[in-house]
């Protein structure tokens, strides 16, 4: 089954990058420890974080834990990417605000929503079940398939070193 993820504090944009290549992130920044690992063990998410004795302590309780250490996006998600083996698949993407599902909609239904421009230019909409978020690939969007491209080659990368 697809991982899920629960994110500590101090990893925001890797829930974000997450979210984006289409895996479930809960982002949890002001949670108790113990809350923390009380829910990751009552869903079955992974839990992300920084914090080496609350990895230590969710370890023991047998929850799946990654401790994060890497800096930036790219090593982050990338890093992770190698440990679970995770796809990262970016047209599977969920609404990198709230978690949301995105439903794929076309310029119709968003036209109220959208800038002009933007309503001309793309042919492809997706709106946020959850927050209403209306997205599409616009200008921004080469940067971030090239930092998924660059994390997807780093998890390879560090595969097959392990081989
Ligand atoms: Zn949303």
């Amino acid at each position: 089954m697809k991982h899920r993820f629960l994110v500590n504090s101090m990893l925001g944009s890797l829930a974000r990058w997450l979210r984006i290549v289409g895996y479930d992130a809960e982002y949890r920044r002001d949670a108790e420890d113990d809350s923390l690992m009380e829910e990751a063990s009552r869903t079955g998410k992974v839990l992300l974080t920084r914090d080496r004795v609350l990895a230590l302590r969710a370890k023991k309780r047998g929850v799946e834990t990654i401790l994060v250490e890497g800096e930036g996006d790219v090593e982050q998600l990338g890093a992770l990417a190698a440990a679970l083996g995770l796809e990262l698949d970016p047209s599977n993407s969920r609404c990198p605000k709230c978690n949301g599902s995105l439903t794929q909609v076309d310029r119709d239904q968003v036209r109220d929503r959208v800038p002009e421009a933007s309503l001309e230019a793309f042919d492809v909409f997706w709106v946020c079940g959850s927050c209403g978020g209306v997205y599409w690939r616009g200008s921004h969007w080469d940067q971030i398939a090239s930092t998924i491209e660059a994390a997807d080659k780093l998890s390879r990368g560090e595969n097959s070193k392990r081989l």
